[in-house]
């Protein structure tokens, strides 16, 4: 009965939204329909898209060019973020950065390409695109099906520089900093900091008021210790992969649900619940307002996997 509620509120929404997206049920999906997209400039020149429903991104105009931060789900996704960026500059687009190896993240990079810029990532993060491509490819026809999107027009394009530390760059008299802290939810999570302005963009670790998918981590130990360390910071703006415009608390917020998270599913398997028996029973309801929380079946899934196998379900190398 449930279920089936569930399928008219999706059948529903479908009918609100024009059809754009149909894959989610549930009560938190009814808010997140309507948030359009919005670009803010958190700092001089430095500009912050939110996408509610798909991922962020930020750009740095400076007077030799512009820095972008991730390029979105599709070449066609991609060709949208240029042109409000264009909004913002004429500059040329002289450096992207690939913060991780999600698709939803790089697979506008060929569009940003043929701009002329120069592609910059972690190792693992360009380990990773290799690995992963096919999967990431997998899950997410149903978004390219969904939106009309040719998948065949998405083409894997690599970082052309990488680091295995920092990295400090110097871009028309400002500063951009790349921090590796080690994986938090992928190996490879770079986070670009402004340290000027106080402003970091945090890739995937952290989405303010967002689920993570945690079917990549190999420590959430560490994970969650990265972002405390990100909370100490001296930085007032904390821009996530997803989500809207954070504070230090939204980070702290982030960390805490990480480590229930963990903590539920390390007692569930102690007390020798099988994978299913979770699905049930263990819903972690205090963060069903929680955005993505409709994807929580797959999130216990994988992290299951996790505890019971010793590595992650989508590991690396
Ligand atoms: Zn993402």
């Amino acid at each position: 009965m449930k279920r089936f509620m569930m399928m008219i509120l999706s059948a529903m929404l479908v009918g609100f939204a024009g059809g754009t997206w149909a894959q989610a049920s549930g009560a938190g999906e009814v808010e997140e329909k309507n948030i359009p997209i919005k670009v803010t400039e958190v700092a001089p020149g430095l500009f912050f898209q939110y996408h509610h429903e798909e991922s962020n991104n930020a750009w740095l105009v400076t007077d030799a060019g512009v820095l972008v931060i991730d390029t979105r789900q599709h070449p066609r996704r991609a060709e949208e973020l240029l042109v409000a960026i264009r909004k913002t500059t004429d500059k040329p687009i002289r450096w992207v950065i690939n913060t991780h190896a999600h698709g939803d993240h790089y697979f506008g990079n060929s569009v940003f390409k043929r701009e002329g810029a120069t592609f910059i990532a972690h190792n693992d993060t360009a380990g990773m695109m290799k690995m992963h491509y096919g999967l990431e490819q997998k899950r997410r026809q149903g978004y390219f099906r969904q939106r009309n999107f040719d998948p065949k027009e998405v083409t894997l394009v690599l970082p052309d520089v990488t680091f295995d530390s920092n990295l400090t760059l110097n871009l028309g008299g400002r500063t951009v900093e790349l921090l590796y802290m080690g994986a938090g939810q992928n190996p490879g999570d770079t986070f670009v900091r402004f340290p000027k302005e106080k402003v970091i963009f945090a890739g995937g670790p952290f989405s303010k008021n967002s689920w993570p998918n945690p079917s990549f981590t190999p420590s959430m130990t560490q994970w969650v210790s990265i972002l405390r360390k990100l909370a100490a910071m001296d930085v007032d703006v904390y821009l996530g992969g997803h989500g809207d415009i954070g504070a230090k608390a939204d980070v702290l917020q982030q960390a805490k649900m990480l480590e229930d998270f963990d903590r539920g599913m390390r007692d569930a398997v102690a007390k020798g619940m099988s994978r299913d028996d979770i699905i049930k029973n263990v819903k972690f309801e205090q963060y069903r307002d929680v955005r993505n929380y409709y994807r929580m079946n797959l999130f216990v899934s994988s992290y299951y996997h996790f505890l019971a196998q010793g590595r992650p379900e989508n590991a690396y190398p």
